[in-house]
This record gives structure tokens, sequence and C-alpha cells, in this order.
């Protein structure tokens, strides 16, 4: 079914690749240094026009390894009205939105025009823009087909289909949408599927609407047993709004003699370092886009200083030997995992233990996964140390501090002092006080990281998938929609409370309509969302349950497929 890529050189580049220059440009101002593994095995095939069975997770740069090419094909503004020249389908409105803006960034200078097409948004926006025609649009399958059956979008001119994430379109029970949005397209379109795994279902889909599919999965090769110094490694689930907060506090807790902090791009290797320099860190940028004197001058300084902290693309710090590196923080989880190995290998060296800290965003879990697979070794997920856990530590440091200092003697020349304020105040309120100058002197300059991040749950694939739904009464009720069954959570796992909502096939309601009602109404991530079931009269959706009251407030005050429903905690 599938043939061989045509291969790139290992040391290929974006612009080496035949990328349009305008593309190149895109990402160099977006700080892209290299194409990732999945780039580098897809862009290939997919600029020489054949179909694409791509095998790769969220964080592995799937999204540009696919918009890249399908931008590369375009002729901007050529879509005639209700048309569009490609289509991306994606399981859900937060990833529509990301995917567009996406594509958005690439193709600016291009004069791309993009799209995003989901459940819960105004329609009339949609249409106006439909009306005019527009380059690229990347829709949730039921938008898509509503607009399909509107006669608002039409498919007729689409040269490349993208179907992304498509076994979460599947569990989401969007396969006979997909169908009929397939079956509405030329036949002589370019299709690319990627997928995070590869099961039947998928294949199938493959089999039957790829023509002879490149297939790409980035190979990974396992590391020997010893390859990996001795390092202790950890990650940290955050949000990414709370990263930077994060990295800060870990920084306090962990003090570093000196770290490498990796980013994935040019552009945040820049910001984080402003960021750091600002809270009162010294921090030092490391990227492809310095001059190699610049390089030269920053390596030396970290070579030669205290306590240092070094901010970094893979590329820059490739073949860098900092032999006091005490930690590695990666502050995006590299798209890979052989880029991870790379950078933990870089402390812990000649036998002396390091520290590997890992900040991952709650939808990246699976990437992590993939790291412990080709590692053969654990990473330890944990939380972030609260503000009490960084006052302790600080205590601790200054305890010791004050410990060596009375042991070490010499402190005669103050007693003086003392003792004339002793006749004032009580001697341990002055010891107190001095104890106080000496925190504050350490704290000068530091931003006072006193924000509390949010504990996100620890990350854990789940594994219990509910059975035949059961109604009210606890008595099964019926078939529920075909393929609309257990939809796997992306993160974490969590308690999970089961509403029952009264509405169910018989008023028109797909998954989408309730994953879009409660993300949309309620501000529940979509990847909190559990197995969502429908049986003719009402439907069973989990969620987690802190979240369930806020669900129901939001749900209730709310319209589902244009009716108020009923919806309460499902009392089985
Ligand atoms: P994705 O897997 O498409 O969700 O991409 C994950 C992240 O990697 C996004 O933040 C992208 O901006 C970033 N990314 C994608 N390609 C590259 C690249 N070649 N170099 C650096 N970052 C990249």
């Amino acid at each position: 079914m599938t043939s061989a890529p045509p291969s790139a050189p290992p040391d290929a580049t974006f612009e080496s690749l035949g990328l349009k220059p305008q593309l190149v440009e895109a990402l160099t101002s977006l700080g892209y240094e290299e194409p990732t593994p999945i780039q580098h095995a897809s862009l290939p095939p997919l600029l020489a026009g054949k179909d694409l069975l791509g095998i790769a997770a969220t964080g592995t740069g799937k999204t540009a390894a696919f918009a890249l090419p399908l931008l590369h094909h375009l002729t901007p503004g050529k879509a005639r009205p209700h048309t569009t020249s490609a289509l991306v389908l994606v399981p859900t409105r937060e990833l529509a939105m990301q995917v567009s803006e996406a594509i958005h960034r690439y193709g600016q200078k291009l004069g791309a025009t993009v799209l995003p097409l989901y459940g819960g948004q105004v329609i009339g926006q949609q249409l106006r823009v439909l009306k005019r025609g527009v380059d690229v649009v990347v829709a949730t399958p039921g938008r898509a087909l509503d607009h399909l059956r509107r006669g608002t979008l039409q498919l007729d001119h689409v040269q490349t289909v993208v179907l992304d994430e498509a076994d979460e379109m599947l569990d989401m029970g969007f396969a006979d949408d997909l169908e009929a949005i397939l079956s509405g397209t030329p036949e002589d379109r370019q299709t690319a599927l990627f997928s995070a795994t590869l099961p039947p279902r998928i294949a199938s889909i493959a089999e039957r609407h790829l023509r002879q599919p490149v297939r790409v999965r980035i190979a990974k090769e396992k590391v020997e047993p010893g390859e990996l110094p001795r390092i202790q490694q950890t990650a940290f689930v955050v949000p990414r709004a709370f990263k930077i907060a994060a990295l800060g506090r870990l920084l306090d807790v962990e003090s570093p003699t000196a770290a490498i902090i990796f980013c994935r791009t040019r552009t945040e290797v820049d910001d984080l370092t402003v960021s750091l320099n600002g809270r009162g860190w010294r921090a030092h940028a490391l990227h492809g886009g310095m001059t190699q004197e610049q390089r030269d001058r920053v390596i030396k300084q970290l070579k030669s200083h205290g306590t240092d902290l070094l901010v970094a693309t893979d590329v820059a710090a490739r073949g860098l030997d900092i032999p006091r590196l005490s930690h590695v923080v990666n502050f995006d989880v590299p798209n890979a995992p052989e880029a991870y190995v790379h950078r933990i290998g870089r402390t812990g060296r000649a036998g002396r233990e390091g520290v590997a800290i890992t900040l991952v965003e709650p939808r990246e879990h699976r990437l992590l996964r993939n790291i412990e697979k080709v590692t053969g070794q654990r990473i330890q997920v944990a939380t972030v140390p609260t503000v009490a856990d960084l006052r302790a530590k600080r205590q601790e440091l200054l305890r010791a501090t004050l410990r060596e200092v009375l042991v070490a003697g010499g402190q005669d020349s103050f007693r003086s002092l003392v003792e004339d304020l002793a006749g004032e105040f009580e001697p341990l309120d002055i010891a107190a006080a001095a104890v106080k100058l000496l925190q504050d002197a350490q704290d000068e300059g530091r931003a006072k990281e006193e924000e509390e991040i949010p504990a996100v749950a620890p990350l854990q694939e789940r594994k219990d998938r509910p059975g035949r739904p059961t109604g009210p009464g606890g008595r099964p009720s019926g078939r529920p929609e075909r393929g609309s069954g257990p939809r796997r959570p992306q993160q974490g796992s969590w308690d999970t409370t089961r509403l029952w909502i009264g509405a169910g096939r018989q008023a028109g309601i797909r998954p989408a309509d309730l994953v879009g009602a409660i993300a949309g109404e309620a501000g529940l991530d979509s990847s909190r969302i559990g197995a969502i079931q429908i049986t003719d009269a009402f439907s069973l959706v989990e969620v987690p349950e802190p979240d369930a009251n806020r669900v129901i407030a939001a749900l209730k005050a709310a319209t589902i497929r244009g009716r108020k429903v009923l919806i309460r905690k499902d009392r089985t």
C-alpha cells in the first residue's frame, strides 16, 4: 500500500528542500532553525505531490509538516466564491484555531488566506469569508459538513486534503462525516493523513482514501543502556501561561551551578532570555541567528562565571562542552526523543550526577511517553513547588548559611553592636532582623515568585473504557451512536463525573455538539472531556469531577443545537 519516501539528505534545511522563498522567510522570522524529524521525512514526498500517511503526535512539528507543502502548492487568491484550495480536518475547535493560526503565520508572506470553521462560532463571519472564497479551510468535520449541506462550502476545486489527528476524529465519532466529506472532493487531490497511532480503522481509511501513500513514522532507535549518564529526570506539567513562572520557581528551588535551558526556536530563546533577565537571573541567549563572535563571547562568559543560565536552541548548543553544567532544562519538550537524549547528555558528565527538568504542556504527554520508550528510563512527573515549598527551601538555605558562619566564628566584632541593641530589644528579635536583612539582600532584583502555579494532574493514559451506556434508571438504554463511544482524554487522569444530558440522537445531537458546548460555554479544554455516549433520548458525558458543577451551570444557561436541555449528574 505504501511506497518508500524520496529521501532528504540528513543535513537538509528548509531552503534546500525547495520550499518557496516566502515560506523559508516566514520560518526564519519564526526562529525555526532546522526541520524536525517528521518534517524532514514528510516534506520531500508531500512537495513531490505524493499522498502521505504520517504517524506523529502533537509536539513533533506535524502541523508545519503538512502546512508548508500545502502552502507551497497554493496559488493564493485563486479560490472562487464558496470554494477552497485546501481543506484541513481536525477533531476539535482548539485545534482548528491552533492549526489555522499556524498556517496563517507560515503563509502570511505568500498572502494566503485561512479560515477556521468550528461549531459554536458565529456563522455570519464564516459565511462572508466563504462567499469570497478562501485558500485554506481548517474545519472540524461536523461544521464542514454543515457548510457543505448548505452549499456555502464547495469542494470541487480542492487540491489538498489533510486529516489531522485522524485517530482523535474517529474516537469522537466523526467516521461517517469524514467519509461524506472525502467523497465530495476531487479524485486527483493530494491527501495527507496524520495520526498519533495506527489502529486498524486508520489503516482502513488510508487504504480507501490515500493513493500509494508514503508512510512516515519516525523510527525511534533505542538508546543502549549505559549511553545515558546518571541523570535525575523530572517533568512538570504546566499550562503554557505559567511556564516562565514555573521555570523561575524551579531555578529558585534547584539553585543550579550552571544550566542550559533549551527552547525550540530562536524567537523563544530571545523572549525567554529577556524574561529571565527581567526576573533577576543572569541569562545569555545562544542560537543560530547570532554571529560566531557573539556565540564565542557567551560561551566564554559561561565557562568563567559562577552561576549562569544559557538559553539555547538545539542547533546552537550542538557540540558545546560545558563541564560544570549541573542542570539541563527543557523549556519545551523537544520535537523528537533523540533531541531529548542529546540535550540531557550535556549534564551528568564525568561521573557526576546531573538533573534534567522538562516542562510539559498538558497536550504533550505522548511526547514524554515516546521519550521514555527510547531511553528505557522513567521520567518522574512531579508538581511545581508551591510558594510554601519555596519559602521552606529559602529558610533551609538561610539556616545552613547561618550555621556555617556560627561554626566558623569570627563575628566577635559585631557582638558589641548586638549588646547595644539588646538594651532596647529582645536578642531573638535582633537575630531575626539580621536574618531578614540577609534574606532581602539575597532576593534583591529577583521577581517575587509569589504567584501560585496551578497543579495539573500527573500524566497517565487512561485505560478504562466504559461499557454499554445506562440510562438514569440504571438500565441499558439503547445502542450508543456508532463511533461516538469512548473518547480518550488527551490529558491526565482524574476523578470523573458522568453528566446526563436530556437530548440525544433524536434531537440531532452529535459528539461534536457536546464537546463544542462544553468547551465553548464552560471553558473546559476539550482534552479534559472524557467518554461521550449518545442514545436516542439522552447523552452521557464524562467531565473531571472538580469541573462538573461549573459545566452543569454553564450548559443550563446555554442551548445545544438551538434548544435548552436538561442537565444533571448521572445517578447510576
Ligand atoms: P506541532 O507538533 O505541530 O503541534 O508543533 C509543536 C511545536 O513545535 C509548535 O510550537 C511549533 O511552533 C514548533 N515547531 C514546529 N516545527 C519546528 C521547527 N522546525 N523548529 C522549531 N520549532 C518547531
